[in-house]
C-alpha cells in the first residue's frame, strides 16, 4: 500500500465522537464513564490505524464499536478470571498457587466486608494486635513457640536478614555453595542477603557441605547460618548437607541464630502418597532452628503469605523490625490463613484443603472421572491413558503422583486444539504431549467437569 491509500484509509475511520454515539447505542457510555469510553476508543483507534499500517482494511464503524465493546469486556470484568486447571500441576505458579478451602473462602468473605476484631481487643475494649491470633495457630500446628506472619515467604526471608544481620550489629550469613539458590521470578537468595544488609559467607562445595565447614566460618562478626531449601531442583549423586540439629548444636555453642528457609512449608509426611519425604516446618522447628520462613499458598495450600515459626526472642526481634510494617499482611490473607491452619489442627487438611485433596486422590477417583469424560465426550479422538501428575510450585522437584489423563488427538495441531480450549468463557488449560493433548482430572474440581467436558467437545467440533 501507498502512504496515499494508507491516508485515504486513516480519512476513513470515525471520530472518537462518532465512535461514542455508536457506543451509546451499546450501552457502554452509560456504563462506563466518559473519560473512560474515550481513552479505550481511542486506543482502539491507533490499534486500527497501526493494523492499515501493515497492510489490512480500515474496518466499517459497527466493526470498531463493537471491538471496543470486546475490549471493554476483557479489561473491565472482574479480575483474575477463574479457569480450570488440567495440568495436573497441583501448586501450579502461574494460576494463582493453592485455591482456597471452602472454610478459608468463607473467613475471607465474613472479614472482608464487615468491620472485624483485626486489632481490636474486644474483652478489653482496646486496641489487640494483627499478630496474636495467628501467632498462636502457627504455635499448634508447627509446635514452635511463636509466629508471625508477612505478605509473602520472600518479604519474611528479608525481614528476617534485615532484623538479625542488617545495621547495628555482626552482618556475616553463612550459606552453603549449595544453597545460594534462586526460588524463581528472579529471586536470588545472595542478592537477597545483599539488599538486606547481610554479608554473604559461603562454605562448602555446590555437593558437599559439611558442618565443621560452617564452624570454621563463624566469627564474631557472624550473625547467622542460613539453610536454604533448594526447592525447584535436586542434585543427586556424591552430595552431604549438614543436619539441621548439627546446626543448631552449633549454633548453640557459638552463639549464633540458624534460619532455615524451607520454601513451601509441609506440615505433612509426603511419603504417605508415594512422594520423596519433604522436609516438614514441625522437624525444623523440633531440630531447635531459631527462625523457619515458609510460604502461605505453598503446601500449605493457603493464601499468598509469608510465615514465621520460632523463638520467641528472635520471632519479636523481626516483629518490632520497621521493615515489619512495610511488608505486613492484610485482613483477608489473614482471614484465609487462620482458617486453613485450623484444617490442620482438626487434622481435615484432605478432606478441606484443595492442593491436599488433589495429592491424596486416590487413582480409582481420577480414572472414574475421567472415564465419565470419556463416556461423555464420546469420540474416537479421545481415549485415557496413564500419566503423571506433579507437585509444582517449586516443591518436591522430580517427584511425580500416578494419574490417568484424558488424552486428545487433535484434528489439527496440538497448540490449536490447546487454545480453543482456552478460548471459551472459563478457559481450560491443558497440557500437551508429544503433539497430543492431555487433561488431568486430579487438578480439576468436582463442580469443573462440566466446563472440560464441553470445552473438549466444541473444541472437536472445530
Ligand atoms: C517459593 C520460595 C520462596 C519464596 O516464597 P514466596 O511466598 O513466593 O515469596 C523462598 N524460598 C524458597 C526456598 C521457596 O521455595
Amino acid at each position: 500500500m501507498t502512504n496515499d491509500d494508507i491516508n485515504t484509509q486513516f480519512r476513513s475511520l470515525p471520530s472518537v465522537e462518532q465512535l461514542l454515539q455508536e457506543l451509546v447505542l451499546g450501552g457502554l457510555a452509560g456504563a462506563y464513564s466518559h473519560a473512560a469510553v474515550v481513552s479505550l476508543a481511542r486506543q482502539q483507534l491507533n490499534d486500527t490505524r497501526d493494523s492499515i499500517r501493515e497492510g489490512k482494511d480500515s474496518p466499517s464503524l459497527q466493526q470498531l464499536a463493537a471491538d471496543i465493546m470486546a475490549r471493554a469486556e476483557e479489561e473491565w470484568s472482574p479480575w483474575p478470571r477463574p479457569l480450570v486447571n488440567a495440568t495436573g500441576v497441583v501448586i501450579h505458579t502461574n494460576l494463582g498457587r493453592a485455591p482456597l478451602s471452602k472454610p478459608a473462602m468463607a473467613a475471607v468473605n465474613a472479614a472482608a466486608g464487615s468491620y472485624s476484631d483485626l486489632e481490636f481487643d474486644v474483652r478489653e475494649g482496646s486496641r489487640g494486635s494483627r499478630q496474636a491470633h495467628i501467632s498462636r495457630l502457627i504455635a499448634e500446628v508447627t509446635g514452635a513457640e511463636t509466629g508471625l506472619v508477612v505478605n509473602n515467604n520472600a518479604s519474611a526471608i528479608m525481614l528476617g536478614l534485615s532484623a538479625v544481620a542488617g545495621p547495628g550489629g555482626p552482618r556475616e550469613v553463612i550459606v552453603s555453595r549449595g544453597e545460594g539458590v534462586e526460588i524463581g521470578g528472579g529471586f536470588r537468595i545472595p542478592d537477597v542477603l545483599r539488599q538486606s544488609g547481610a554479608t554473604l559467607v559461603e562454605v562448602g562445595t555446590t555437593n558437599r557441605t559439611y558442618t565443621r565447614d560452617y564452624a570454621s566460618a563463624i566469627n564474631e562478626n557472624t550473625a547467622a547460618i542460613l539453610k536454604v531449601h533448594p526447592s525447584n531442583f535436586r542434585v543427586i549423586g556424591f552430595t552431604h548437607e549438614a543436619e539441621l540439629d548439627e546446626l543448631v548444636t552449633l549454633g548453640r555453642e557459638r552463639g549464633v541464630p540458624v534460619l532455615n528457609d524451607l520454601g513451601s512449608g509441609c506440615l505433612l509426611d509426603t511419603t504417605r502418597y508415594g512422594l520423596a519425604p519433604e522436609p516438614t516446618v514441625q522437624q525444623s522447628v523440633n531440630a531447635g532452628v531459631e527462625l523457619s520462613f515458609f510460604s502461605g499458598d505453598k503446601l500449605i495450600g493457603g493464601p499468598q503469605a509469608g510465615i514465621i515459626a520460632g523463638n520467641t526472642e528472635w520471632v519479636d526481634r523481626l516483629g518490632r523490625h520497621p521493615l515489619a510494617r512495610a511488608v505486613r499482611i492484610d485482613k483477608m490473607g489473614l482471614a484465609a490463613l487462620s482458617a486453613t491452619l485450623t484444617s490442620f489442627l482438626k487434622e481435615k487438611a484432605h478432606e478441606e484443603i484443595p492442593v491436599w485433596h488433589m495429592i491424596s486422590m486416590s487413582m480409582d477417583t481420577i480414572t472414574e472421572t475421567a472415564e465419565g469424560w470419556l463416556k461423555e465426550i464420546d469420540s474416537p479422538a479421545v481415549s485415557l491413558r496413564e500419566g503423571q501428575s506433579t507437585v509444582g510450585g517449586g516443591s518436591l522437584p522430580g517427584e511425580t503422583l500416578t494419574t490417568t489423563l484424558l488424552a486428545v488427538i487433535p484434528p489439527d495441531s496440538a497448540d490449536a486444539f490447546a487454545r480453543r480450549l482456552r478460548s471459551g468463557p472459563t478457559p481450560v488449560i491443558a497440557r500437551i504431549e508429544d503433539e497430543v493433548v492431555v487433561l488431568d482430572p486430579r487438578t480439576v474440581s468436582d463442580g469443573q467437569s462440566d466446563i472440560v467436558v464441553e470445552a473438549v467437545k466444541l473444541a472437536l467440533k472445530a
